[in-house]
């Protein structure tokens, strides 16, 4: 090991901040100054902004966006907004951030879980249409599917949009991974009925704190949303529905007004790097990750698979460069799930097998070239 350089960690989040500190610091004063801190005009600001850059594509619906506390919430508010809880199965996969599989339950929701295509590592839409044609039995009617961009790479949304459809199912996406990708020239978030992002400071559009945003082309169900996410209210202090406490404050919105018009950027520089890491790759028994065809993936992670992979990890450490897993225990797997949650009839036999065998580098727009290339070199010594 070069003992001269210091290690490059998997994640910076700092980084992000420092890349933009001047405006980020000027939206901050502007903020703290209004002297209003919560669902006020940085809020606003932020939704229309956000909706509008979400549906900056042609073809696409004009979207509606709804800011709240987190990914997670976003989640559940979808559900809720759509009457979806109690008595209802909702059908989502494994592999993913275990957040999806809570907000089915926060909802009040049945989850299944489906296996992924090995390959793209998103939900496996074969098994989809056998479990909508015919449904495993003893569990309530399926009324919603949430398939995962996971990594930044566009679900096969095709035939699950198909299906869905023919079934009488909601589509909602989890872009909580994939801020900026698009499939057959449409952004991800805007193909389904409803979309969810989380802003988590190390997602593609990431918040300095706990954030979340809703999208939907329907603009009855953000407003009910809206309501939700605020007791209920529609009017102040009348609750016209039972509501939770799920807002995004004016001091993240701020910020995040300075982090959109990056994004774009941003999202070019995370593929150039992953280029750079396909080229690196090319010499070793590794695989560069696969890239659904018609799709802009925007790496999220840059996540490889070996069945080696704890010893290829060390390695790496050994060179300085920092990975992760993601993610190390399927969901159906862990404590709080095993033996208790529904899974498909594939069994999620690709997804333990993924889960043990993937591992993440590091990945974000402020890797400087020399960074890159220090990794490029260690990955070119496997
Ligand atoms: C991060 C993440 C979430 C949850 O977002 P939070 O903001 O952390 O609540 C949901 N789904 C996926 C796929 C995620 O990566």
């Amino acid at each position: 090991m070069n003992a001269s350089l210091p290690m490059l960690p998997f994640a910076d989040p700092g980084a992000g901040y420092r890349a933009l500190q001047p405006e980020i610091d000027a939206a901050v004063a502007r903020a703290l100054a209004s002297g209003w801190y919560i669902l006020g005009r940085e809020g606003e600001a932020f939704e229309a902004e956000f909706a509008a850059w979400l549906g900056n594509k042609p073809g696409a619906p004009r979207m509606h966006a709804v800011g709240c506390a987190n990914g997670t919430d976003a989640l559940m508010l979808i559900l809720r907004g759509m009457g979806i809880g109690e008595g209802s199965t909702v059908v989502t996969v494994s592999h993913t951030a275990v957040a999806t599989v809570a907000a089915i339950e926060m909802a009040g929701a049945t989850p299944l879980l489906l296996d992924i295509d090995p390959d793209t590592y998103t939900m496996d839409a074969d098994e989809l249409v056998s479990v909508l044609a015919d449904p495993p039995p003893g569990l309530p009617p399926i009324r919603a599917v949430i398939p995962v961009h996971i990594y930044g790479q566009p679900v096969e949304l095709g035939p699950i949009q198909q299906a869905c459809e023919a079934a009488g199912v909601m589509l909602i996406e989890d872009c909580a991974q994939c801020h900026g990708a698009e499939l057959g020239g449409r952004k991800l978030g805007t193909i389904g009925h409803a979309a969810a992002f989380s802003l988590y400071p190390t997602k593609n559009l990431g918040a300095l704190g706990d954030g979340g945003i809703i999208a939907t082309p329907d603009a009855e169900l953000a407003a009910r949303i809206g309501a939700i996410r605020q007791y209920g209210w529609v009017r102040r202090y009348i609750s016209d529905m039972t509501g939770v406490n799920s807002r995004l404050d004016e001091l993240q919105a701020a910020i995040l007004r300075v982090k959109l018009p990056h994004l774009d950027a941003q999202n070019a520089r995370r593929r150039e790097i992953a280029e750079a890491y396909d080229a690196a790759l090319s010499s070793t028994p590794l695989p560069p990750p696969r890239r659904r065809e018609d799709a802009y993936h925007v790496f999220h992670l840059y996540v490889l698979r070996h069945p080696e992979r704890d010893a290829i990890m060390a390695r790496l450490k050994a060179e300085g460069i920092g990975t992760g897993v993601h993610y190390p225990v399927p969901v159906h797997l862990q404590p709080a799930y095993e033996g208790r949650v529904a899974l498909g009839p594939a069994g999620c036999v690709e997804t333990a097998r993924a889960a043990q065998e993937v591992f993440s580098l590091p990945m974000y727009p402020e890797l400087t070239d020399e960074q890159v290339a220090r990794v490029c070199l260690a990955l070119r010594q496997l």
